[in-house]
């Protein structure tokens, strides 16, 4: 029986950069590319992946700590960059590049090799900003939404029913309105366009949670506004509310972790 097939590692997340490596067999996805290009390469090389091994890059969204290695990936010649269109229009890919765009719309899926993969609209404050939802040979399906003001429908639909979820817990709502940042920055984030804050990341859980769901990540932590205590507390006692035995990890910016999943064999 084949097992630890599909392989995530999340580089790091945060304000300052977001970036994970998705591997199935031998197909090797990079969602989004939040570092500067010798950053991403350094983060890369500590798990033993070298720029030529990409498959393809997902992007979310054209805010720097999302896309800031572009202009290196970019240079790789045909290498497929999924994206929407009103993405391309405010995303920079540099001079030098020879990569393809392939544009996306939320609700189409499409398929990377044997991974097949439904993008699907959040609500933030970018062009047109979407989500990831993978789903791969074994039956595992793994879901990814960051950067969301608020779990809008579209968001809850794709992520209902994954068996792994990699969620923003952005900030604590306490550390947030008696922290640093100026007034207008603390509404934009509290925004419904904005960021998920912890206990909003635990309540979207409550609606997509099922008896399926492996693990939980949680991601985009801000490392003015929120502990990682915090927001692992938030989803470990969500996940025990709901009478769940799901694992909960939070990723934060300098500390990657490397997850291999044990697959759905066991379940088919
Ligand atoms: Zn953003
Ligand atoms: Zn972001």
């Amino acid at each position: 029986m084949e097992s630890h097939v599909l392989q995530i590692d999340f580089l790091g997340s945060g304000s300052s950069g977001n970036a994970t490596v998705i591997r199935y067999e031998q197909t090797c996805i990079l969602y989004d590319c939040g570092f500067s290009g010798r950053e991403l390469k350094r983060r890369l090389e500590n798990t033993a992946i070298g720029l030529d091994d990409i498959t393809a890059v997902l992007l979310t969204h054209e805010h720097r700590d999302h896309i800031g290695g572009l202009p290196l990936l970019a240079r790789r010649e045909s290498l497929p960059v999924y994206l929407t269109e009103p993405t391309n229009v405010a995303v920079r890919f540099g001079s030098r590049a020879t990569c393809q765009r392939i544009f996306i719309q939320a609700g189409q899926t499409f398929r990377i090799e044997q991974i097949e993969i439904l993008p699907f609209e959040i609500a933030h404050d970018a062009r047109q900003p979407v989500g990831y939802v993978l789903s791969f040979p074994d039956g595992t399906r793994l879901g990814i939404a960051t950067d969301l003001g608020h779990a809008n429908p579209e968001a809850l639909e794709a992520l209902d029913g994954c068996n792994l979820i990699g969620l923003e817990a952005n900030h604590d709502p306490d550390l947030l309105k008696n922290g640093p940042y100026p007034w207008f920055l603390k509404q934009r984030i509290r925004s419904n366009k904005g960021h998920l804050s912890n206990p909003a990341a635990a309540d979207l859980l409550s609606e997509v949670a099922g008896d399926g769901l492996q693990h939980i990540f949680g991601l985009h932590l801000s490392e003015t506004n929120n502990r990682p205590a915090l927001a692992k507390k938030a989803l470990v006692d969500q996940v025990s509310k709901l009478g769940l035995t799901t694992q909960v990890s939070v990723i934060s910016q300098n500390e990657p972790l490397s997850y291999a999943a044990p697959g759905q064999m066991a379940l088919l």
